[in-house]
């Protein structure tokens, strides 16, 4: 059996591993120089990352991915219990205990909100996890927040962040079922290691792209980059492009380029940019507070060097005026921060689509 997989993406690099290692004949066209798609390494004065990235303990597969391909989670990814400051005096931080506990301690321990906010809260969440994470309609964040009376200090620095940063885009317009789906996989596990944060210690590229694209070379899989597929033609029982013939394709592109290919893929979403922005500093970041928000902005510190910080990178809703950034970043980081010199645009145009309530899929897709 022969298969192609257009897209070098981390979607397509899992599906060239499974494929290769189930023993198919794969070829993966990738348009890119390299492997990695919108989560990779650029060059710009040294490797930088192509849009900051913060992975959930929850995503078992990939680690399991990293793993087979070479690369070492444990040693690659730094793993923090999740934990949350606000300037104003918010604070929550889950210990190290087994789920559910560590989320109702974090809870219970949590500063800048109140008892009767906290207990509403803890009820809300256990009616949602009895109905495991299915609403009855898809309806915004905001307004499943305002159902559930959710309109505290909890809703600003801990709800209303976290579905920014899952979904990059604010409460108000936010699908809350695939808000849910995300608290379901995270804060709402059973197992506590899925509500950890894991930080890269590492560019993007040593995560995943590099690793799996030796290992598929390794493994006799055809690797065809800086070649983007034009289109896809169904010839008898198999799909021909460029005249080689497949008996199958996987298209793991972004969904724009997907309905090129093959228009029953097309899918009506609005997209919106991300900017990252790296910064360099002689001081160190704090490292305690990996999800300090300040300004909807996260600031997320690496150390590539004792003594010298690169806080790298931050991104904003928008693609952003740098001075509001500049402004926001300093508030945040405290003084001593210096910018690198360095606005890297990520996908300018369509870095992600919008996850709106109720929005529709192509055929055949399957909710998760
Ligand atoms: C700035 C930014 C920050 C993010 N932060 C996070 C985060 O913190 N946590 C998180 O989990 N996710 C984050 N994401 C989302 C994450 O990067 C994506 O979900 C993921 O990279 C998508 O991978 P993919 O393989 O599905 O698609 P892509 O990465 O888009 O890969 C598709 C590949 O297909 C190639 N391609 C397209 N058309 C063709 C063609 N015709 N022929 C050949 N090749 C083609 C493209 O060049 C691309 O390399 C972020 C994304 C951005 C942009």
């Amino acid at each position: 059996m022969k298969v192609a997989v257009i897209g070098g993406g981390w979607a397509g690099l899992a599906a060239a591993v499974d494929l290769t290692a189930a023993g198919v004949k794969t070829t993966l066209y990738e348009a890119g120089r390299q492997p990695g798609g919108r989560a990779r390494a650029i060059e710009v004065d040294g490797a930088v990352d192509n849009g900051q990235h913060i992975l959930l303990g929850a995503y078992r597969e990939t680690l399991a991915l990293m793993r087979q391909v070479g690369a070492d989670p444990d040693r690659l990814l730094e793993r923090r219990p999740l934990a949350v400051y606000d300037p104003t005096g918010f604070h929550l931080a889950l210990p190290h205990w087994p789920a559910p506990l560590n989320v109702a301690w974090g809870l219970l321990t949590a500063s800048g909100t109140g008892w009767r906010e906290k207990l509403a809260t803890a009820r809300w969440m256990e009616s949602v996890k009895r109905r495991r994470f299915r609403l009855k309609e898809d309806l915004s964040v905001a307004e499943w927040l305002d159902a559930a009376g959710q309109t505290g200090a909890l809703r600003r620095h801990l709800w209303e962040p976290l579905c920014l940063a899952a979904l990059n885009i604010p409460a108000e317009r936010a699908s809350a079922q695939i808000f849910a789906n995300v608290l379901r996989d995270s804060l709402g596990s059973s197992r506590r290691s899925d509500t950890d944060l894991l930080l890269p210690r590492t560019d993007l590229g040593q995560l995943l792209p590099t690793p799996a694209a030796q290992w598929l070379h390794d493994n006799s899989a055809t690797l065809s980059f800086g070649t983007r597929v034009g289109g896809l033609s169904a010839n008898g029982d198999g799909i021909v492009i460029d005249e080689t013939r497949f008996d199958a394709v996987i298209v793991a592109t972004a969904p724009q380029h997907a309905e090129k290919l093959w228009p029953e893929l097309t899918c009506d979403f609005d997209y919106e940019p991300i900017a990252t922005v790296t910064f360099s500093s002689t001081q160190q970041p704090d490292s305690t507070s990996p999800a300090k928000t300040v300004r909807k902005i996260w600031p997320v510190g690496r150390r590539p060097q004792p003594g010298v910080a690169r806080l790298r990178p931050e991104r904003s809703r928008r693609m952003g005026n740098p001075e509001r950034q500049r402004t926001g970043s300093s508030a945040g980081c405290g003084t001593g921060l210096t910018w690198s010199g360095h606005l890297a645009k990520s996908h300018p145009r369509k870095a992600r689509h919008f996850c709106l309530p109720s929005q529709a899929r192509p055929p055949g897709f399957r909710d998760l």
